[in-house]
């Protein structure tokens, strides 16, 4: 694995290993990547499996994590999850943000006390314009929800999707997402990629392997380049286009795939979209 160190300190991969927990989502939004809705295969990773790919991960070079799916807080195992993953390295937890229960509050509350950030998708200050892309009562559930992480002192980051031509509404976003809690430092913009169900609306940027920063992604169905390439065609077949390989354990399979994969490029080939 030391190709794998080399390329991680020269900065031409991430450091960062992503998991899809899942694919299934409460939500349907209309430019979901992964096309993720109530009815979508499940596809799920398992707990288990993925503490032992996080172990091996830390040992590979890798030093931070990232959790998303789907909805990953779908899976009733998720928040222990989260505490023994961010035990090993930093992780970064993506959310929609609807499913925060009191119940549910109380169980990631220990996030606050380890390297854990939660990420949280709000794309306007305007309740309608959020809710026509992401489904009705989005926005409220989330505004009510980011205050009550930063109360128990969990660590927020908001990301925001946008259409690329379209930002006027950020700066009434940045002053919402300040009010709520979470300072600039922890507000993400990217966007709208032209992947899985966003094809099918016509929305978004072209992204293929030269704009992606290569990230190795972990799914129930392969290893990815990057996150943004676990996706689907027609919100049914899996996108193969960014598939490494089927085989993701033990970690040196993929890893392995990656490497090669981006060993092949010429160096200096940055991504040449600025989305991570
Ligand atoms: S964008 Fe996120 S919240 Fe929306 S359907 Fe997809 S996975 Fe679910």
């Amino acid at each position: 694995m030391t190709a794998l160190r080399e390329l991680i300190a020269e900065g031409r991969v991430g450091r960062r290993l992503w998991f899809y927990t899942n694919y299934h989502c409460n939500l349907a939004c209309s430019y979901c990547l992964t096309s993720s809705s109530p009815r979508a295969p499940r596809r799920v990773l398992g707990a288990e499996r993925i503490e032992r790919l996080a172990d091996e991960a830390v040992e590979a070079g890798f030093t931070c994590f990232g959790i998303t799916g789907g909805e990953p807080l779908l899976n009733p195992w998720l928040p222990e999850l989260a505490t023994a993953v961010a035990r090993r390295a930093p992780l970064v937890l993506l959310t929609n943000g609807t499913l925060f229960t009191r119940r549910l509050l109380d169980r990631v509350a220990p996030f606050a006390d380890h390297p854990i950030e939660v990420q949280i998708s709000l794309d306007s200050a305007d309740p309608a314009e959020n809710d026509a892309m992401r489904g009705p009562e989005n926005h409220r559930k989330v505004v009510e929800a980011i205050p009550q992480l930063v109360a128990r002192g969990v660590t927020v980051r908001v990301a925001t999707t946008l259409d690329p031509d379209d930002a006027s509404d950020l700066p009434r976003l940045c002053e919402l997402h300040r009010s709520l809690g979470v300072d600039d430092h922890h507000h993400i913009v990217r966007p709208i990629v032209s992947r899985g169900r966003a094809v099918e609306h016509g929305y978004g940027l072209a992204a293929h392997q030269p704009e992606l920063f290569p990230e190795l992604t972990l799914t129930a169905d392969g290893a990815f380049w990057s996150p943004f390439g676990a996706t689907s065609r027609d919100g049914k077949s899996l996108d193969t286009e960014l598939l490494l390989t089927r085989q993701i354990e033990p970690l040196h399979r993929p890893v392995d795939a990656f490497v090669a994969a981006v060993s092949g490029l010429p160096s200096g080939n940055d991504a040449n979209l600025g989305i991570r």
